[in-house]
């Protein structure tokens, strides 16, 4: 860290006492080492925006993450929350693959389709979505999930209707669908590009996979992970679900970065675990595991997450009362919380 950011981190916890248990600043496990220093809440986007609606005392959120994740707490908050977002430039590549007219165009052209059967669609949303598409989720009978709960929001929708509709992480989906036994046939993608999506036929369809990924977790690639057995015998291996299939099919243990921070602390010391996820979290799960040797299957930074800096959280703390906040009109705000609450009901 250099000399300037420690002066700046100096000035953000100076701010940070003026405005004591009424500001909240959340960081997720993505952000770089500085962020991560002032941040009170440290995190995964779903739990960050649970854990800021539900501080009695707090009043303005500070969310460092992207666009959807600002988005989501601000979906969650309550009326007397305002959630700012330090840099509104920072979006998501996965989500900005779904976009709601494509999203609109397929779930009206599945719905007349003739081989549907009269059989109902499901929409299930990864928070890793635009706010609009929570809200479209949640107003057409469907819920969000997050990576830890998949498999329950998939049992959830088919027990509603009988095809999901799974946005936008095909790679989430699949490797979902594949533990709960689905095969590759029962859950073609949808292409957007393609006339009909390129689906031909319907015929034994359980989930319909919407064409998205993260790139970040796209890097990781089996011969990562054939190199790291090879090289380092009695290693192991912990990838995200984002990540394609046979990464996931080739690793010790898949899982959230919720998960993946548990699994690394479950070593035996001494153990050698090389992490497929993003580098900053990895970087940190290093520090603080000193025990165990954390290696990268794969430098693969997140350039989006990479725009929030501390210059910029300062900047918004300064102008706290002034900065607009995450704009989420009630017609997206409403039917959306109805889909994370759908999921919420999952966990209880
Ligand atoms: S890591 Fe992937 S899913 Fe997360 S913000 Fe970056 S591009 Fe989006």
């Amino acid at each position: 860290m250099t000399l300037q950011d420690r002066e700046i981190i100096y000035r953000i916890q100076t701010l940070k006492a003026k405005w004591g248990p009424e500001l909240m600043i959340l960081g997720h496990h993505y952000q770089r080492h500085g962020i991560i220093q002032i941040a009170d809440k440290i995190g995964d986007s779903f739990g960050l925006a649970k854990a800021a609606a539900e501080s009695p005392h707090v009043k303005h959120i500070v969310f460092c993450g992207v666009r959807f994740m600002a988005e989501s707490a601000a979906i969650l908050c309550r009326d007397d929350q305002r959630v700012l977002h330090p840099e509104p430039e920072a979006g998501c590549p996965m989500a900005d693959m779904a976009p709601m007219d494509s999203v609109q165009f397929a779930w009206d052209n599945l719905n007349a389709r003739s081989d549907l059967g009269g059989r109902c669609l499901i929409p299930v949303t990864y928070m890793n979505s635009h706010a609009p598409l929570k809200g479209f989720t949640g107003a057409n009978g469907g819920l969000v999930c997050t990576s830890s709960n998949a498999e329950k929001a998939l049992e959830w929708a088919f027990s509603k209707g009988e095809i999901a509709f799974f946005f936008p992480d095909q790679h989430l989906g699949r490797n979902t669908g594949k533990a709960m036994g689905l095969t590759p046939e029962e859950m073609p993608v949808w292409y957007p590009s393609k006339p009909n999506g390129g689906l031909e036929s319907l015929e034994g369809v359980k989930m319909i996979l919407w064409n998205g990924n993260c790139p970040v977790h796209m890097k990781f690639k089996v011969r990562d992970i054939h190199f790291v057995k090879k090289n380092f015998p009695g290693s192991f291996v912990a990838v995200h679900p984002e990540c394609e299939q046979d990464v996931v099919d080739a690793a010790d243990a898949v899982g959230s970065t919720e998960f993946l921070a548990k699994y690394v602390r479950s070593l035996p010391e001494g153990s050698r675990v090389f992490v497929g996820t993003e580098v900053n979290m990895v970087e940190r799960l290093r520090i603080e595991n000193p025990k165990i040797k954390v290696e990268l299957l794969f430098r693969s930074l997140c350039p989006t997450m990479y725009m929030v800096d501390l210059q910029k959280v300062e900047r918004t703390l300064i102008n706290l009362e002034t900065e607009d906040p995450v704009p989420m009109p009630s017609e997206i705000k409403d039917p959306a919380r109805l889909a994370l609450e759908r999921m919420l009901a999952l966990q209880n």
